[in-house]
């Protein structure tokens, strides 16, 4: 039932994430924005890839696809929702479905805000997010509104608190930044803001972080309301 999972940094500033599902040893890669990395990470892994789990539509979380799928013979899940515009799906995937890595679950939670069509992908101990919750901030209203991204992080911050939180991208330097604005006497934000600096001076991800930290730390996760999501999202589009 235990998967183990280790980030690919892709281009700039994305993360695909590798997934092992340690009983069969069946593995997947989550939005491989980047070929390469991720053709040498499993490669040099070992390990074969048998699905591609895709959270939404982006180039910079697709963009691999085809060559990864090619090299290892790996199928593809993502929304069903979203089929017409997302490499051909062998998995098409809808909210409260479960798609099965060997022999470990993952629910499917439907969390539009960023794009219409984004899910995520639920494990018993690790969520993959794409581009709806990040470290310490949340992705831009792209296609959707502040209603339905309060509705996502909610869905997202009703999992268990020990849940590992991996994400799309190595935003949280610069979503610390802005976090400290909206809530400057927060503790957990602060503490976390200068862990997250130690970390980035040295190199190192900042992910995944946990659902707990995020309840703890994240003003978007914590905004209580649309309206004032709606204002925390505006403010962060402009900040500079
Ligand atoms: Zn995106
Ligand atoms: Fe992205």
């Amino acid at each position: 039932m235990t998967i183990t999972v280790k980030a690919i940094p892709c281009l700039s500033d994305n993360y695909a994430w590798w997934v092992r599902d340690d009983s069969t040893g069946i593995c997947a890669v989550v939005d491989p924005g980047e070929a390469a990395p991720v053709l040498d990470f499993v490669h040099k892994e070992g390990s074969g890839l048998d699905w591609i789990l895709l959270t939404h539509h982006h180039g910079d979380h697709i963009a691999g696809v085809a060559e990864v799928a090619r090299e290892f013979g790996a199928k593809i899940a993502g929304a069903a929702a979203d089929a017409h515009r997302l490499p051909a799906l062998d998995a098409a995937l809808s909210a409260g479905d479960d798609f099965l890595l060997g022999g470990a679950n993952a629910r499917i939670i439907d969390t539009p805000g960023h794009t219409r069509g984004h899910i995520a992908f639920a494990f018993a101990s690790h969520v993959f997010c794409g581009d709806t919750l990040f470290s310490l901030g949340c992705g831009r209203l792209l296609e959707g509104d502040a209603a339905e991204m309060f509705g996502s992080l909610a869905a997202l911050a009703a999992l268990p608190d020990a849940t590992l939180v991996c994400c799309g991208h190595e935003y949280t330097e610069s979503n610390a930044r802005f976090a400290l604005t909206v809530e400057p006497q927060n503790a957990a934000l602060i503490a976390r803001a200068d862990e997250v600096r130690a970390q980035r001076v040295v190199g190192v991800p900042t992910v995944p972080t946990t659902i707990a930290q995020e309840k703890a730390a994240n003003p978007f996760i914590r905004a209580g309301s649309v309206a004032r999501l709606a204002e925390i999202r505006a403010a962060k589009d402009s900040f500079r």
